[in-house]
C-alpha cells in the first residue's frame, strides 16, 4: 500500500526521550499534532499525557483526557489549523515489541465515523533510549488506515520519514511542557489529588460500615497508603497505594503487582467478605470519590494516619 507522506519535527524526539526516562515503569505517550497536508502528514509534536492519567500501568495506558482535551481546545486558539491525527506511546515497561490487541481496538474506536482523516498515525518505542538518535531509531511509527481490518497497519521505512528542525513557537511550547501543566491547572482550577486526598476517601468509606475493622498507615517517606483489615486473615490483608495512583494488595508475604486502584480496591474488598459478614464497601474506592470529597480549601489538614504496632508480614511493610 502507499504510505502518506510523512514529515516530523526533529524536536519532539528529545521530548520522547524525557517522558520515557522518567516513566520507565508505567506506560507513557502523547498525542500527535500537526497539520494535514494533501498526501500527507506534518508532525509538529505531541500532547503529553498529562498529570492526572486514568490509568497508567506497565500494560496499560489511558491518558489524562481532561487535560488533553483542554490543552488541544488552546492550542486550536493559537493555531486553528492544528490537528490530530495519532499517537504514540511506550512498551518499555513491559517489553512488547508490537502494537497489542488492546491497541488494535482502541485505534480502531477512535477512527469511527465522523473521523475525518484516512488513517491514523501511531509511534511505538519498546527498547529504552540513552540519546536522541537512539529515539529515532527505536520509536517506529506506523500507519493505521480508516475502514481496514481492526489492527491492520505497516510500518514507514525509516527513510521515508522527513526530519524537519524547525522551532516550536513559545505559546505552544508552554501549552506542551512535559511536567508543568500550571496553565492548565489554574485556567480549569483543577488541584491534583494527592495521597492526603486518598486517606480522606479511605476514611470516608470506613467510617460508614458499621463495624470498622481497618487501620490506615503511611510509608515513612509518604509516598504510599497502606490499609490494613485486621479481620480478614491470620495476620489481616493490606491495600497499598502509591502516590501515582496505583495500587496493590497485600494478602501474603508476595504482594500482587501494581494495578488501577479501582481494580485493586474492588479486589481487596472481594477478599475482605471471605472474612468478613458484612465488609467495608472498599470497592467505591475510586479516583473519581477521592476527587468528590476533596475540599475546596486547601488549607485541609488531611487525614492523620496512625502507626500501629504489627506482628507478622504486615509489620515489614514500610519498614516497621
Ligand atoms: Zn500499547
Amino acid at each position: 500500500m502507499t504510505l502518506p507522506h510523512l514529515t516530523m519535527r526533529e524536536g519532539l524526539l528529545e521530548r520522547v526521550l524525557k517522558e520515557v526516562q522518567r516513566s520507565p515503569d508505567v506506560e507513557i505517550g502523547g498525542r500527535l499534532i500537526g497539520y494535514v497536508r494533501e498526501g500527507g502528514f506534518d508532525v509538529l509534536d505531541f500532547i503529553p499525557t498529562g498529570p492526572e492519567p486514568d490509568i497508567a500501568t506497565d500494560v496499560e495506558l489511558l491518558p489524562d483526557r481532561r487535560y488533553q482535551l483542554w490543552t488541544l481546545d488552546a492550542l486550536l486558539d493559537l493555531d486553528g489549523d492544528l490537528a490530530v491525527f495519532g499517537s504514540w506511546h511506550s512498551h518499555i515497561p513491559n517489553g512488547l515489541a508490537r502494537f497489542s490487541g488492546q491497541d488494535h481496538r482502541a485505534y480502531a474506536g477512535k477512527m469511527q465515523p465522523p473521523y475525518p482523516y484516512g488513517g491514523m498515525v501511531c509511534g511505538l518505542i519498546h527498547e529504552t533510549p540513552s540519546t536522541v538518535e537512539d529515539v529515532r531509531r527505536m520509536l517506529r511509527f506506523a500507519w493505521f488506515p480508516a475502514g481496514a481490518e481492526v489492527g491492520e497497519h505497516t510500518y514507514w521505512p525509516e527513510e521515508a520519514i522527513e526530519w524537519t528542525s524547525a522551532p516550536l513557537n513559545t505559546g505552544m511550547e508552554a501549552l506542551l511542557d512535559l511536567t508543568n501543566h500550571e496553565a492548565y491547572l489554574e485556567a480549569t482550577g483543577r488541584r491534583l489529588s494527592s495521597l492526603d486526598d486518598v486517606a480522606r476517601a479511605m476514611d470516608h468509606l470506613g467510617k460508614r460500615s458499621g463495624h470498622p475493622t481497618h487501620v490506615l498507615r503511611r510509608s515513612p517517606n509518604g509516598e504510599r497508603l497502606l490499609l490494613i483489615e485486621e479481620a480478614a486473615g491470620e495476620e489481616g490483608i493490606a491495600l497499598e497505594v502509591a502516590s501515582d495512583g496505583n495500587a496493590r494488595l497485600h494478602l501474603t508475604d508476595e504482594p500482587t503487582d501494581w494495578m488501577p486502584l479501582t481494580r485493586a480496591a474492588g479486589a481487596f474488598e472481594q477478599h475482605l467478605s471471605r472474612w468478613v459478614d458484612v465488609p467495608t464497601e472498599w470497592s467505591h474506592l475510586s479516583p473519581s470519590l477521592v476527587e468528590q470529597l476533596m475540599p475546596i480549601d486547601q488549607a485541609d489538614e488531611g487525614i492523620t494516619t496512625k502507626p500501629s504496632e504489627r506482628r507478622g508480614f504486615l509489620s515489614r511493610l514500610f519498614g516497621r
